[in-house]
Formats: structure tokens, sequence, C-alpha cells
């Protein structure tokens, strides 16, 4: 085998990218920068029924929205392509002439309603369900006689007596049983060649060196491995990363969990804390460090470290992690990440973002510490973009509001007023503010606790003076004005 690593990613654009697939691309483009290879992206979209364009390029927008990028593929071209399977079929039929030639593969008369109540039977003997090569000795005059009376075969692979081993560079030494792997459909009835078929047919012709996917694709490994050695070709390596599963130790699904990556990309996480988290399936920097990016990866990455075991998607754990860089991220990327948010929230106009820049960030620095989503920075804001008499009042604010009663706000009103109407700076009228409860020998909560209720409405949050400074001196006293009214 030659040294040059290439390895691929092989979606099939019938769906949206779920996100032990873009774990499988990750773990692909890392192992390839690890190793100075190549990473080829192949669109799968041989189910011409389910694979829609849209499909394609939610994929191709997944991985990119992460940062992964591909040597080979779509919209990069490279010199071993296509690379949309479906622009393959000549190349696909061509190898199954060949295999048909030479005795490899055979074809198969056996109509869908036999092939049922076979499998049915053999169920019902408790064995495992496998064709049984009824049309494995048809002579090819019986064969041609059928074809010419109007039926349509499928083409079998002739499965030899044996087993079959591979080595699996996370597994080891893997086994199969030949009778259980049946022999099974290369080209269907109507012409098409199936997935197992053309899958050695394309990583054979883009020289791939490395296959590494899922676990659900171990079982067809063996067909794979058989179809290789069929074909005089160099087996490649294999290695199948295992799978992600839910908290309840099942295969990850919408019910433990969003199993698309868009949903996390909606729901604003940052892309470079998804990779980070997306690293942590199954693989794991040194054991300690659980913060690390992309590059840390690409130079530390290699396949063989990935464990076998399913690793258990925690969704607290990529939260935390996606507030460890938001917290870390500079003040005007944030602005830029977090701004659709607040015009998809229906806070601003699309316009506003550019208008109001200074305020949109002067507003966004308040929130950055205690937001772990850029959905969740627009949700902390909702509050300066309601109307003044209409804060919304949270059970928690209020009551802690309504423990201290209105003494301290209704007394510092006429005091703000005045404060504000000299243009007071946020420093200065914080200390001057403490000054002045201190003053009036009252704890601080007796005026702060009313005054963030009828300021923010929420029980904590950021800084009170810098939010007096965003919402300006007409809105914090409207504010304090219907909080009295409402708090009384
Ligand atoms: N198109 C297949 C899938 O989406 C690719 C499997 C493979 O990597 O061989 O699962």
């Amino acid at each position: 085998m030659s040294d040059d690593v290439r390895v691929r990613f092989a979606p099939s654009p019938t769906g949206r990218l779920h996100i032990g697939g873009a774990r499988t691309a990750l773990f692909n483009w890392a192992y390839a920068r690890r190793r100075g290879g190549r990473f080829v992206l192949r669109v799968e979209d041989t189910d011409r029924q389910r694979s829609t364009p849209e499909f394609e390029q939610a994929i191709l927008d997944g991985l990119s929205w992460l940062g992964i990028d591909w040597d080979e593929g779509p919209i990069v071209g490279g010199d071993r392509g296509p690379y949309r399977q479906s622009e393959r079929r000549e190349a696909h039929l061509a190898t199954a002439g060949k295999l048909a030639e030479a005795g490899w593969l055979y074809r198969c008369f056996c109509s869908p309603e036999r092939l049922a109540s076979l499998r049915e039977e053999q169920i019902a003997r408790k064995e495992t369900a496998a064709y049984d090569g009824r049309c494995r000795e048809l002579t090819a005059e019986e064969c041609d006689g059928r074809v010419n009376a109007g039926e349509a075969p499928v083409l079998r692979f002739r499965v030899p007596a044996g087993e079959t081993r591979f080595s699996d560079l996370i597994r080891g030494d893997v086994a199969f049983q030949n009778r259980e792997v049946d022999d099974w459909v290369t080209v269907r009835a109507d012409g098409s060649p199936t997935y197992n078929f053309v899958v050695v047919c394309d990583d054979a012709h883009m020289a791939i060196t490395h296959v590494i996917r899922g676990e659900e694709h171990l079982t067809n490994t063996p067909k794979q491995v058989l179809l290789y050695r069929a074909l005089e070709l160099e087996v490649p390596e294999f290695a199948h990363l295992p799978l992600i599963l839910g908290q309840d130790k099942k295969k990850l699904s919408k019910r433990t969990g969003d199993t698309a990556l868009d949903d996390y990309k909606d729901k604003g996480f940052p892309p470079e804390a998804v990779l980070n988290f997306l690293s942590l399936q199954g693989w794991a920097l040194d054991g300690e460090t659980e913060v690390f990016s992309i590059d840390q990866l690409a130079s530390h990455f290699d396949v063989v470290d990935v464990s076998k075991g399913g690793s258990i998607f925690d969704a607290e754990k990529l939260l935390w992690l996606a507030g460890q860089y938001l917290r870390d991220e500079d003040l005007d990327h944030l602005v830029e990440r977090a701004g659709p948010f607040l015009v998809r929230a229906g806070y601003l106009a699309e316009s506003e973002l550019a208008d109001r820049a200074e305020f949109v960030r002067a507003a966004v620095a308040t929130v950055q510490e205690r937001s772990r989503t850029y959905a969740e920075v627009a949700e902390q804001l909702a509050y300066l973009f309601v109307p003044d008499d209409a804060v919304e009042y949270s059970e928690k604010g209020e009551k802690n509001a309504r423990k201290q009663g209105n003494d301290a706000l209704s007394a510092y009103l006429p005091w703000l007023t005045d404060r504000l109407a000299q243009r007071a700076s946020a420093d200065e009228l914080r200390d001057a503010t403490k000054a002045w409860v201190a003053e009036r020998g009252d704890k601080m909560p007796a005026l702060f606790a009313p005054l963030r209720c009828a300021l923010t409405g929420a029980p904590g949050g950021p800084d009170l003076f810098e939010v007096i400074a965003l919402l300006g001196p007409e809105r914090t006293l409207a504010r304090v004005g219907a909080g009295l009214e409402r708090l009384g």
C-alpha cells in the first residue's frame, strides 16, 4: 500500500447530516491532516428516489460550518472524480460486466415473493435468513432464454465457502462466516447497482487507503472485502467508529437529543464547540484536556486510538463546552454571530445590526459571560426590546423585589433622575448609588432587587449600571416608574 493516506467521507444526500456522520467526517479529515494525506468527499446519491440536491447542499454547508474542508470532491473537484456517485454509473456497470464474465456474479430470477417466503421459512426455523442459491447454477443458455422471455434478473455475488477475515484498526481481527454473508445482490433488476457494490468500485477508483466509517457498516465489510478480492484489488484498511449513544445507551435518536447537525447550528452553538464535542465522541486528546481546537485534533489524532465502545452523547457537556468557547470569543466576532439571533427573535431588524452597531455591541458584551449559545445571548437581552411598561417580571425576580418593598426604589427615583440628567457614567453612578444606599442605612438588596426587577424583570443578570447605560435615561426612568406602580 502506498504511503499516501487517502480517506473519504461518503454521505448519502437522503437526509440531513446526522451528528454521527459529522463525527465520521471529522475523524476522516483529522486522520488525513495528521498523516499528510488527502480527504475526499464523495456524494453517494445512488438512491435516486430519496437523494435531493437540497440535502446534498445542506451536508456540504454543515461540513463548512464546522470548518471541515475537503481536498477532492464536489465544488473543489480533483482528478479521481466524478465525486457524485450517480455520475459513475457506466464505470460501475462495466465493473459488474467484468465480474460477471469472470463468474463472480450470477443472474438470479427469483421473484420478490419467493424471496419473502424463503425468508419467512428460514426465520421460522430460527436460521439466518439468506438466499438459498436456487439460481446459482443456472446455465448461460437458461439465463438467456429467461431474459429473452422478458424476465429481469438481479446479479448476485457468488460468495465462496469459508470465512472472511479482515483487520479493523479499532476492533482488531474480525471474522465473518461466509454462509452468513449471503449471495448478495450487486445489481438490481432495474439495472441499478447497490451500495455494497458501488462503494468498492468508488473507493478503489479513488484510491482510498483507509475506510473510516460508522460501526453500522461493519456487517457490510465482509461483502466488500470479498469484492475487492474478486476484483484482485488491494483491500484498504478499515476502521469502524463506535456508535454515538443516547443517555439511555441506545442509538442516539430524536427522543434523546437532537440528532441533526443543523439543529445545533440553529440553536446557536459555536461550531468550534460542536467540533470539540464531536472529537470527544470516542477519542480523547490526553485524557484530561477537554477544550481543544481543531488544529490540536489534527496534530494528535490517530484512528487506532478511537475506543471500541459506544460513546454516550452528553448534551450538558456540549452546553458547557459551548459556554467555554463563547466566553473566550472576541467580542466583535461574538456580535457578528449573535446578531442574527437577535434578528430571528424579532428584537431588531437586520438593518439595525449595522445602524445600531454600538448599542448591539454593548448589549452583547453584558451577557457574554453568562451565555452558552448565541440563542442564549439573544434570550438574555430580550428585556431590552420590550415596551417599558411591559417588562416581563419573572416569578423569582418579582418575589425578590416584593420582599424588599418599594421604599428605597421610590426614594431613588428622583435622585436617579437628577444624576442621569447630569449624564453620570455607569461607574460614577454605581459608586454614587452604593454610597446613597449606605447613607440610608439600607442593605444593598433593598434597592437593587426592586431596581433589577423594574429594569429587566430577572432575578439576576448583568451589572445594573451597564443595563441603565444600555436603556438610556428616558427608558430607565420609565421602567422605574412603571415598576413602582406594578410592585406597589
Ligand atoms: N453512503 C454510505 C452512508 O451514508 C457510506 C457508507 C460508507 O462510508 O461506506 O452510510
